[in-house]
């Protein structure tokens, strides 16, 4: 087990270093995003190339979506979002952290619930992720989850009709990873697990972000925001919610959801 595991943290690693050490020269990681980025690749890895692979067609998905319509997007979101959008080592491990965790524990034990687990929460990241990068770049204003009513672009929480298409699309490409990585003949039952829980990974996100996480005001312009400081100059405050529920947090419970979803449907 020890030989297997030995030369594919050596692989895992290297190919890890490359792309985070890439990703932060382009401006795309923080240092503490680099560190991340380089052990939740290397973990992932040892699943296997499928693992890795399904890893990179996260991460590389994410940065196109991100640079399509980024202009209108900048411009959408701008009151309630940062400017410049690097990844921090917290961000990383809150929406890979799960998935790398589950690789070596799915090659260990041989866990088919550590594989699936792994996967429903890399399918709930990318279900979030093009949700939100997709949903910004149409004009319809998405609504708060919660009261039906609409929010300005990037506010947590809000969905749309075209982010929910893209969430759905995610889920379903990562499920294909999974029914390829994982080793198994075309499986329907996976196939449906993996998207059931980036689906319901996605929901958790949402629904935690409409309701208890941490909500900053500003007091000049009377708006919500993300942001530290406003647009206006002014620094806001943490006016609802629970403020250690930052969005970092929620996404990493909503990979666990993601998770859980998959291993319990993929149980029945
Ligand atoms: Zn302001």
């Amino acid at each position: 087990m020890l030989l297997d595991i030995i030369p594919r943290l050596l692989i895992g690693g290297t190919l890890a270093g490359v792309v985070a050490g890439r990703a932060s020269r382009r401006g795309q990681l923080t240092l503490g995003g680099e560190y991340a980025a380089f052990v939740v690749g290397a973990l992932a890895v040892i699943g296997g190339i499928g693992w890795g692979a399904s890893l990179a067609v996260f991460y590389y998905s994410s940065i196109a979506l991100s640079r399509w319509r980024a202009g209108d997007k900048r411009r959408r979101s701008r009151s309630v979002l940062p400017d410049v959008q690097i990844r921090s080592g917290w961000q990383v491990l809150a929406n890979g952290g799960a998935f790398a965790i589950a690789a070596p524990v799915w090659i260990v034990t041989g866990w088919w619930q550590a594989g699936l687990f792994g996967f429903g929460a890399l399918a709930a990241a990318t279900a979030d992720t093009w949700a939100t990068e997709v949903g910004m770049a149409f004009k319809a204003a998405p609504r708060s989850l919660v009261t039906g009513r609409p929010v300005v672009h990037g506010t947590s929480g809000g969905v749309s009709a075209y982010g929910t298409a893209a969430a759905v699309v995610g889920a379903f490409v990562m499920a294909l990873c999974a029914v390829v990585s994982l080793d198994v003949p075309f499986d329907l039952v996976r196939l449906e697990a993996v998207i059931l829980g980036g689906l319901a990974g996605a929901m958790a996100d949402s629904l935690l972000g409409a309701t208890v996480q941490s909500r900053r005001w500003c007091d000049e312009c009377r708006e919500w925001t993300e942001r530290r400081v406003h647009t206006c100059g002014y620094r806001s405050h943490h006016r609802a919610g629970l403020a250690w529920l930052t969005n970092d947090v929620v996404n990493a419970v909503a990979t666990v959801v993601g998770g859980a979803t998959a291993v319990g449907v993929g149980r029945l």
